[in-house]
């Protein structure tokens, strides 16, 4: 199966100038470029090979939601995918997992590819609560507002929160493990779901390869690395 890149160059560069440069080293098949906001939709128009993502979004439709962005307002622009629950989301802005099923909806009904991230901190994997937070995470997530997730696609990226931008990856061995257990989840009886599912932490061009060696891995969420040019040319060379 083809593998999938996705590129969250979180909240950088500073300039739209800056933004056009890089989107235009990002621009191959396969790969998924997740600018901040106001870059969307200019960096749309360079895109002609990758799919334009978004950081996130907001569940209302519209109206007095200060500071916010819809799912509409993303579709304008020709967003198509959309990261959901980041880490950063879930624990430097409070995002509960309430708050995160209720975008998976929005994006889900607005026809949004969303990114669902679920992943552990480091408490709860020393306390050996991973696999309950994931478990948690993804219900909650997927299904605590029925939506029609059988005919709409969406993906998945297991992303420890302790991996995230620190250069301490999870082993590709441990990480294979946990998108099995997130699979057998997503299968187990009534769900017969069956996402891509992406690892995230700490990925760069020195050990992509690493984990898109196994076929249980479909693709990176990648970070710091999508912010520099080099190495984004390696990366999507191994995609
Ligand atoms: C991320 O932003 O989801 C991420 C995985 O960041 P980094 O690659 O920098 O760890």
């Amino acid at each position: 199966m083809t593998k999938l890149l996705i590129l969250n160059w979180k909240m950088n560069p500073a300039t739209l100038k800056e933004a056009l440069s890089l989107a235009k080293a990002s621009d191959y098949k396969n790969v998924v470029v997740a600018p901040p906001f106001p870059f969307l939709e200019e960096v749309g128009k360079v895109l002609k090979k990758s799919r334009l993502g978004a950081q996130d979004l907001f569940y209302e439709e519209k109206g007095a939601f200060t500071g916010e962005v819809s799912a509409k307002e993303l579709k304008s622009v020709r967003v198509k995918y959309v990261i959901i629950g980041h880490s950063e989301r879930r624990h430097k802005f409070d995002e509960t997992d309430e708050m995160v099923a209720k975008k998976m909806k929005a994006a889900a009904e607005n026809k949004l590819i969303p990114v669902l991230c679920v992943g552990e901190t480091i408490e709860e994997k020393n306390a050996g609560k991973k696999e309950a937070v994931i478990e948690r995470q993804l219900k909650i997530g997927l299904f605590l507002y029925p939506r029609p997730y059988t005919l709409n696609p969406f993906i998945v990226a297991y992303e420890p929160v302790w991996a995230i931008g620190t250069g301490n990856p999870e082993t590709p061995e441990s990480a294979l493990e946990t998108i099995k257990y997130i699979r057998k989840i997503l299968n187990a009886k009534p769900y017969t779901l069956n996402p891509k599912i992406l690892y995230g932490g700490s990925v760069d061009s020195r050990n992509l390869r690493d984990y898109l060696k196994y076929k249980e891995v479909d693709g990176a969420l990648v970070g710091g690395a999508s912010l520099k040019k080099e190495e984004v040319k390696k990366m999507i060379s191994y995609v």
